[in-house]
């Protein structure tokens, strides 16, 4: 099934978001009682500032009226209650590296900026949990981790720009997800603001709770729609002793793909298992230069961790299972340099495809691991019928797919296209067993195609309970689903 036509130009007409609001919602009185909460120096008002406030990491761009930056949940409560009274949309926004259009301000209003409550406030090594401030990047945790022999598992490639507020907002994964788990698995209690300006506490500092609801998991993944995270416990791990990371080589795609689902069938976990294909692999070496082979089908980047004494045996079995699917070479890093320079390609390559065409468009799925062949072979065979260059990107051992369709959106036929082909790509996925996102969440591009994975009750129940936190509507409207 393809989005009807009609429907298309009316998501185009809303994702075009190329200026001002339709209307203004925030007055100059309005304006002033901002200040007053947060200061003079946390508020932007010139049209120069706002802009950098108009966009994310997806195609549109939508114009906030005011950015504000609270220092605390206090001033997060004054500034939801005054938004609710005056029924003005609030776009929460840690560092806007979503891929979802989650953090775009769709009606104007006001852009809540939280990067700035960046506080490591507390680290507990005798229970292995931090309690932290929304806006502490992922990188920066990990950093003043480390030297404690300490980490926190959800690594997004955007790490060191994104926020755990981010993170949390859309139960992020990234590439040792597979081994540790995503984010939802490493929150223990968060201190949220209601949309109506209460301030709740949910879980707690334990592993195990099971105290009521589990509201903790509920906020996570909720995408800014249900309250603001103002301070959230998380669960740490001690870093292991060691680890091997492998790079394998195939002349075929699917050779590669193959050997994802072999691996994990034989019951072997590692920590990452990153595949990128021929398109990607001459993307990231030139922006990258770091010996990448630009003439192979695909790579694999495989990494364990553990024990000194079960590494080496480890990767003996993956090499054994590269080869026994055609791998062409297997290479094992010697240096901590050379790993560091694997990693700095795949963490790089979504935006080195800026050299091959200037716009692009990343999907999410995901599907049961064993059915990542049949995916990745469908995907090139779209790929050919929309005649569109389409990279394949996967954090392959969870099944989780980011193909990279490359256009240019400036083409509007071209666009066409590539509506057409990723709601194709979607509906492979679903039919797969999949689902239509994996860790970036549906946001404002995926919305439209929420109806494919979930029936009109379950629509509706989400409309429901997302009424329920915030009954004007004023946090993140349209977003998950439209109003
Ligand atoms: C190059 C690149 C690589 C990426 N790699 C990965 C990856 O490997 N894995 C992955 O999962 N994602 C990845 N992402 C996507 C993105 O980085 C994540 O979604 C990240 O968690 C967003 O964090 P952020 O601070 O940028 O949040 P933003 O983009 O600012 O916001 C994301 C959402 O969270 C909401 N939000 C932000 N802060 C709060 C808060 N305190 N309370 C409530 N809601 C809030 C926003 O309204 C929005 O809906 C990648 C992005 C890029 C550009």
């Amino acid at each position: 099934m393809v989005v009807p036509e009609k429907q298309l130009a009316a998501e185009k007409e809303q994702g075009r978001g190329n200026g001002l609001p339709e209307r203004v919602i925030v007055s100059e009185k309005v304006k002033r009682r901002l200040a007053e909460i947060v200061g003079a120096d946390r508020i932007l008002t010139a049209h120069e500032d706002l802009m950098v406030y108009a966009y994310d990491a997806t195609l549109p761009e939508y114009l906030p009226e005011v950015v504000v930056f609270p220092r605390d949940a206090a001033q997060v409560a004054e500034i939801l209650k005054l938004a609710n009274a005056e029924q003005i949309p609030v776009a929460p926004r840690g560092a806007g590296t979503n891929l979802s259009g989650g953090s775009l301000p769709l009606h104007g209003g006001i852009v809540l900026g939280l990067a700035r409550m960046n506080r490591i406030l507390e680290v507990d090594k005798e229970n292995l949990t931090a309690v932290v401030e929304p806006g502490v990047v992922n990188a920066d945790l990990q950093a003043y981790l480390a030297p404690m022999g300490l980490f926190y598992p959800p690594d997004p490639a955007s790490m060191n720009a994104c926020t755990i507020g981010g993170n949390i907002a859309e139960n992020s994964g990234g590439p040792r997800c597979l081994k540790y788990g995503v984010t939802r698995d490493y929150v223990l209690g968060l201190e949220v603001v209601l949309p109506t300006g209460e301030i709740i506490h949910t879980g707690g500092r334990t592993v195990k709770n099971t105290t009521g609801y589990d509201l903790t998991r509920l906020f996570v993944g909720s995408e800014g729609t249900l309250g603001i995270v103002t301070r959230a416990n998380l669960r740490l791990l001690p870093i292991p002793e060691g680890k091997r990371t492998l790079l394998a080589v195939y002349d075929d795609l699917n050779d590669a793909s193959r050997t994802v689902s072999a691996i994990i069938g034989q019951g072997i976990i590692p920590t990452t298992l990153e595949l990128m294909d021929n398109m990607l692999i001459g993307c990231a070496e030139d922006f990258a230069h770091v010996g990448l082979p630009k003439d192979a089908a695909a790579i694999l980047l495989i990494e364990v961790d553990g024990f000194q004494e079960s590494l080496d045996r480890q990767a003996r079995v993956i090499e054994q299972l590269c080869r026994d699917n055609k791998a062409r070479e297997v290479r094992r890093a010697q240096t901590a340099e050379e790993v560091n320079r694997l990693w700095v390609a795949r963490r790089t390559v979504i935006g080195a495809v800026a050299r091959v065409r200037p716009s692009y468009s990343l999907q999410d799925v995901t599907v049961p691991p064993s059915k990542l062949p049949q995916m990745v072979s469908r995907v090139v065979e779209i790929s050919g019928k929309y005649d569109l260059p389409i990279g394949v990107l996967a954090h392959a051992g969870d099944g989780n797919l980011h193909p990279l369709v490359l256009f240019d959106k400036r083409n509007r036929e071209e666009t066409e296209r590539v509506e057409h082909a990723e709601s194709e790509i979607c509906e492979v996925a679903l039919a797969l067993g999949g689902t239509l996102s994996g860790e970036h969440g549906i946001g404002l591009s995926k919305r439209r195609r929420l109806s494919l994975e979930f029936s009109a009750d379950e629509i509706e129940l989400t409309r429901r309970l997302r009424a329920l936190f915030d009954p004007n509507g004023i946090l993140n409207p349209g977003k998950i689903v439209g109003e």
